[in-house]
Parts: structure tokens; sequence; C-alpha cells
């Protein structure tokens, strides 16, 4: 079942990078969230070929992490408190949700001490939702210019989670100024930083966040069915 479900997220995909602009074929990174699933259910979709796992907390990544085969890329995607940075930077190959100076510095510094280079997204709260994280845009191009002086980071891109609407044609503009922004941020000049990635897009959205130039998208209950919690 989550084979199948896996198969018809990818046609999805790929019928949404039809109706994108002929500049954006890049390949798309489909990230498996398994939050709240199990070790069985994860090696079920890395059988069948999900190549990127996306997990939201340190905690349950951290039970999880040893009993899976290692041969898949690992993102963070939830918010990171300082408090588990450490634990982050061993297990995660990407942190998609960077939203401080602080957190950065973090980073930086339990990532040098393994001789790693962190590879980083920053999140970015677009229409300032009180209840999400991310940096404001206002605070973006600084936060971004100062990450770019951490030597032990790579930052690779931008995250947006998209606010929870009814109808789902109100998330497109925010995807469009998202991708925008990509673009602008692209232009950006940085020593190290390489703006490759625009994380966006979930079950409901992904397939609207790739006509609008994502590509990245986090699905989770699209291939593992509704979570228990
Ligand atoms: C849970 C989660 C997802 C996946 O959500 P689904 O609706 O199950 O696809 C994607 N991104 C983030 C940040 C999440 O927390």
């Amino acid at each position: 079942m989550i084979k199948d479900n896996l198969i018809a997220v990818k046609n999805n995909i790929e019928t949404a990078c039809k109706k994108r602009q002929p500049d954006m074929t890049e390949k798309i990174k489909l990230i498996a969230v398994t939050k709240n699933h199990t070790v069985e259910e994860i090696q079920q979709a890395i059988d069948a070929d999900a190549q990127f796992i996306g997990e939201n907390r340190i905690q349950e990544a951290m039970e999880k992490y040893p009993a899976l085969n290692r041969n898949v890329e690992w993102h963070l995607i939830g918010h990171l408190q300082t408090n588990k940075v450490k634990q982050a930077v061993k297990i995660f190959d990407f942190i998609e949700s960077v939203d401080s100076i602080k957190v950065a510095e973090a980073i930086n510094k339990e990532a040098n001490k393994i001789n790693k280079v962190q590879n980083i997204l920053v999140q970015v709260n677009l229409v300032k939702e009180q209840s999400k994280n991310g940096i404001y845009l206002e605070d973006l191009p600084s936060l971004l210019q100062d990450i770019d002086t951490l030597s032990s980071i790579k930052l690779c891109g931008l995250m947006f989670i998209a606010p929870n609407v009814d109808d789902l044609e109100e998330v497109r503009p925010m995807f469009k100024k998202m991708y925008k922004l990509f673009r602008e941020v692209q232009q950006m000049h940085f020593t190290a930083a390489e703006i490759k990635y625009l994380s966006m897009g979930m079950t409901h959205d992904y397939q609207i966040a790739i006509e609008e130039g994502a590509n990245v998208v986090r699905v989770g209950t699209a291939i593992f069915g509704p979570r228990q919690y």
C-alpha cells in the first residue's frame, strides 16, 4: 500500500512538473515525512525507493534512525531548539527549519566539532503566522548573510510551510511569492552558500507548490496514510 501511494505521489509530481514553466525542469526531491510512523512503515517506503526521509522531532528520529538502512538522506523539518542541536547535527543530512542566528551558530559549533559541514535551509514565515516558526521577510537577507559566514554550515535554500486554508487556491499566490523570493536570494552575493532548494508543499498542496516552483516537497499522509497521535 505504501508502495502504491508512493507511486501515485510520484505520478502526481510528474503531472505537476509538466505544468511548470520550461525553465523549471530540474528534478524534484520527494521527502517522505515519517513522523508518527513506525520503523517498519519507513522501511517499506525505503524498499519502494523513497530516498529522502523527513522527521519533525529529534527524539523520534533518534529512536528510529539506528534501525534503518542509512542509505537515505535524512531531513529535519520540525522546529529545532538549541539544546537538541547536537543530536540533530549527528543524524540529519539537511536541517530545513533554521530560523535564527542563534540556532545557526549552535549548529555551526556542533558541526565543527565532528568535522561536518551541515546542510541547512532557512524557514521563512511569509505571512507572519504567530503559530508558526520561521524568519520574517524583512529579517531574511541579514540572516542569510550572517549564516553564510559560518564555516561549518552550507546554506542551500529556503523552506516554507503554507497556512492551513479551506480554499487551496489561496496558497498559490504565497507559493508564487516564495518562488520569487527564492530567485532573488539566488542573486544575492554569498561566499559559500549555494541556493539550490525551495522546500514547500505537503500532502494537500504539493502539486500546487510544484506548479509554482518548489523543487523539494514534504509529503506524509499521502504516502503513509493518516497519523495516529
Ligand atoms: C508533518 C509535516 C509535513 C507532512 O504533512 P502531510 O500533510 O502529512 O503531508 C510536511 N512538512 C512539515 C514541516 C510537517 O511538519
